[in-house]
């Protein structure tokens, strides 16, 4: 496969002050691992005192000043988390028109010359910039910790994780980790030339990968020795997970992150039916059918009742893997859509999210409609879609179809089936 290569990252060379983060990170996987008492009104009573950063946080953000005003609240109204509901819940939309205004910053400071601004995915609508302090940055080492607590998994000094990527561009990188043991963290890309060679050698105690990657990672003749391989941000098919699971001996763990949010939950191992929240750091509200998450840990960047678009239940409980807490269940925020291969076989259609992930749409939706026909529906402008098809093409023939052919239409909306948005669909008849 050929793609165009990025140039080298521009990374910064004294960690200091990530070094600095670290008190940061043990506390919250600390915290992350503490117990929820068993009652659900008493869980709730604990965790209602971190309610106090997330008042700081409103009075510190021109945006929440202004909405609180406009819906006659003050931050002393947020008391409890039955307050929170009396709050307005909050949307891509929001993030879209004023994410410059969420965050309290000085655009002058120290803190806003850390900051980034990442895009989200894009795979479930239009992309915006979330604004990411340095302790956003670092949280995921945090989140980590407590997984492998969790899991009985322990790391060396210095551990290198790998994240095995399947983006264009093909960006690759090494790091110092000084938040995780002093460890490495090496970016690998699918895209470049000998990508498995690379992988074995950086022999990673952990790998985070997307689905692409892990389709990638399940047809190779050999296989690195992890002790956890984790992935998100999309569906990862089951018997998927299982073959990798016993094709590098690791333990492979889903979790649900969104760009905007940071990470949420994590599917049980014991029982894949339930997703655990990252409680005390995260509360997630189901508002008729929605997933709603406010996230109650330090950041200057306010997320208060955020719209997932996600659907799923979510319950009080003690969980057979012995955790008590609250749980996401009936998750359906990744549907899983399985495209038919011209070999018989089935192909994951997520493998594909990747594409549109850097292309500037409002909405898209790509439908299997025959053996090698395909329907495209684009919502909003989309100035590159010359370069966004042939990529498509090109990404299908990898895939098994050796002539697909895509029929892209322009529409006003993507129409929904429930309220998640559905970006990809097999409307072709099952093979008789
Ligand atoms: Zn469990």
């Amino acid at each position: 496969m050929s793609s165009p290569v990025a140039a080298p990252a521009r990374l910064r060379h004294d960690y200091d002050y990530l070094a600095a983060l670290t008190p940061g990170v043990l506390n919250s996987a600390r915290l992350l691992a503490e117990l929820m008492p068993a009652d659900e009104t008493q869980a709730r009573a604990a965790l209602a005192p971190r309610l106090d950063i997330l008042r700081g946080q409103m009075l510190a953000s021109p945006f929440w000043l202004r909405r609180m005003i406009d819906h006659g609240l003050a931050p002393r109204d947020l008391r409890t988390l039955d307050d929170l509901l009396h709050f307005p819940a909050t949307s891509r939309a929001d993030l879209r028109d004023f994410g410059p205004e969420m965050p309290e910053l000085d655009p002058s400071s120290e803190a806003a010359r850390q900051s980034v601004l990442v895009k989200s995915s894009g795979s479930s609508g239009e992309p915006v910039g979330v604004f990411k302090d340095l302790a956003d940055c670092v949280h995921m080492w945090a989140v980590l910790r407590f997984w492998l607590g969790a899991l009985g998994l322990a790391l060396p000094d210095q551990p290198r994780v790998t994240l095995l990527c399947a983006l264009p561009g093909g960006l690759e990188y090494e790091s110092r980790l000084p938040t995780l043991n002093n460890g490495w963290l090496v970016r690998i890309s699918t895209v470049r030339q000998n990508p498995l060679a690379r992988l074995i050698a950086s022999d990673p105690q952990v790998l985070f990968t997307d689905p692409a990657g892990l389709h990638w990672l399940a047809g190779q003749a050999q296989a690195p020795r992890p002790k956890l391989i984790l992935t998100s941000a999309q569906h990862c098919p089951e018997d998927l997970r299982q073959l990798l699971a016993q094709r590098t001996g690791a333990i492979v763990l889903d979790y649900y992150s969104t760009t905007e949010t940071g990470a949420i939950a994590w599917r049980c191992p014991r029982d894949p039916s339930q997703w655990h929240v990252l409680t005390p750091e995260i509360w997630v509200e189901q508002v008729q059918q929605e997933l709603v998450v406010t996230r109650l840990r330090q950041s200057l960047l306010p997320i208060v009742r955020y719209r997932t678009g996600d659907a799923g239940r979510v319950c009080f409980g003690r969980c057979q893997c012995g955790r008590t807490g609250w749980s996401i269940t009936d998750f359906t925020g990744r549907r899983a859509c399985w495209f038919s291969a011209p070999n018989g076989g089935k192909a994951d259609a997520w493998q594909l999210a990747w594409l549109f992930k850097y292309h500037n749409l409002s909405d898209f939706r790509l439908t299997q409609q025959g053996a090698q026909s395909f329907q495209l529906e684009l919502a909003g402008d989309c100035t590159e879609l010359s370069a966004l098809l042939a990529k498509l093409q090109g990404a299908l023939r990898n895939m098994g179809w050796p002539e697909p052919q895509i029929d892209a239409i322009r529409v006003a909306r993507i129409d929904q089936r429930g309220d998640k948005p559905e970006p990809f669909r097999c409307t072709r008849a099952p093979a008789p």
